[in-house]
């Protein structure tokens, strides 16, 4: 017992000394939002037991991505305006920016809002307006994390992407 406890602080003294001989990393960091209010409505906002109707938009929605690159990982944190982004919804938008910017999936961490007033995220069958924001979710989100990486798509100009905005309540009007 005394020789393992032995071993184990010999290997914590020189884990420690071999961390404290490497040089700090820099972190590199980039961000971008991006604007994924729905295009086509009156569409429903989810989240409460009853049906609540969207008629136009009051306040926009946003995808936000924030890239974290220490030279040897990158990484993503996203987070979007919604009641909450389903996992084949999740996957379809971590794919398309994967493609985009080469960040793998894996390093992708997506949340959402849990705002009640979106349209919802992972309509695929249904009326058109949802099934149409869905898309508009997807290929937002994907762009915010493309941009904030320093990577848009090809053609994308610069018309998509603005300074992250303040939080704030975001609410559709009805
Ligand atoms: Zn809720």
């Amino acid at each position: 017992m005394w020789r393992a406890w032995c071993l184990t602080a010999a290997w914590l003294v020189w884990g420690a000394a071999a961390a404290a001989a490497e040089p700090p990393r820099p972190v590199r960091a980039g961000a971008a939002a991006v604007d994924i209010s729905p295009r086509d409505l009156p569409v429903n906002m989810p989240g409460g037991f009853a049906e609540n109707i969207a008629e136009k938009v009051h306040d926009p929605l946003h995808a936000r991505a924030l890239i974290l690159d220490d030279g040897t990982t990158r990484l993503a944190l996203v987070v979007v305006d919604n009641v909450g982004v389903g996992q084949e919804t999740a996957e379809e938008i971590k794919s398309l920016a994967s493609r985009r910017c080469g960040i793998v999936p894996e390093r992708i961490l997506l949340s959402a809002t849990h705002s009640h007033s979106c349209p919802p995220a992972n309509v695929v069958d249904g009326p058109p307006a949802e099934v149409a924001y869905r898309k508009i979710l997807i290929e937002g989100t994907a762009e915010a994390i493309a941009r904030a990486a320093g990577r848009p798509p090809p053609g994308a100009g610069g018309g998509g992407a603005e300074p992250p905005p303040p939080p704030g309540g975001k609410r559709p009007a009805v």
